[in-house]
């Protein structure tokens, strides 16, 4: 979902990450083409390598999420599911703005379907984020906030820890970054569990995003 009027935009960065330095990339358009055409891991995937990013030079925030599910998978299209509409919810934002790709990214830990595990999705490939989260982060300059959805992206970016005293925690990680849950089925377990974060968390999160869209 790059913007195509990014198409002659050069990017940033001087040149690609390392694992990249057999392709050639000048523009944000080729980066993204590179992504769409990533099969690096296919061979562990169920469905195939469908790489499904939302990305673009303008956008503010960035959504660094876990995997995209089957359905997801199916439509290409992030979040396209009841997982998005609980995160939209959460953000205060409705479907126009959240697929507005020139103010809003994103980036899942692995772009691509990984397939099922007892109990849930298996985990995001990691090679993924070592392949090509560095230079697609270098390539959009203008963003201010991310938000770490689940413990994938948090043990990502933050290191290890527990997800439920980092969200309650969300102010010691401000002004860029800001800790939630996995937006799944799960989390209305775990928000009947820690009530604090429907009215302290989401308040705080819906003006943070604002902020971040203004
Ligand atoms: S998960 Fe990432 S590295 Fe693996 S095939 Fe998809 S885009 Fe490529």
């Amino acid at each position: 979902m790059a913007r195509a009027d990014a198409a002659a935009k050069p990017l940033s960065l001087a040149r690609p990450s390392a694992r990249l330095t057999s392709v050639v990339v000048e523009t944000f358009d080729q980066l993204v083409a590179q992504v769409r055409a990533c099969a690096a891991c296919a061979a562990e995937l169920p469905l195939g390598a469908r790489p499904v990013i939302q990305v673009s030079p303008t956008a503010r925030l960035l959504i660094a999420s876990q995997a995209p599910g089957s359905k997801v998978h199916a439509s290409g299209r992030p979040f396209d599911d009841a997982s998005g509409d609980r995160l939209r919810d959460w953000m205060g934002i409705d479907a126009v703005t959240f697929y507005d790709a020139a103010r809003v990214a994103t980036l899942p830990m692995a772009f691509c379907y990984p397939g099922r595990a007892a109990g849930g999705d298996r985990p995001p490939p990691r090679a993924c984020a070592a392949r090509w989260r560095e230079s697609l982060l270098a390539a959009m300059p203008e963003v201010r906030l991310t938000l770490l959805v689940g413990s994938y992206a948090q043990a990502h970016v933050l290191g290890p820890g527990a997800l439920t005293p980092r969200v309650a925690n969300y102010r010691a990680y401000g002004p860029a970054l800001f800790p939630l849950p996995h937006p799944s089925w799960r989390s209305q377990l775990w928000m009947r569990r820690n009530p604090w974060f429907e009215a302290e968390v989401l308040p705080a999160l819906r003006a943070t995003v604002a902020a971040a869209l203004r």
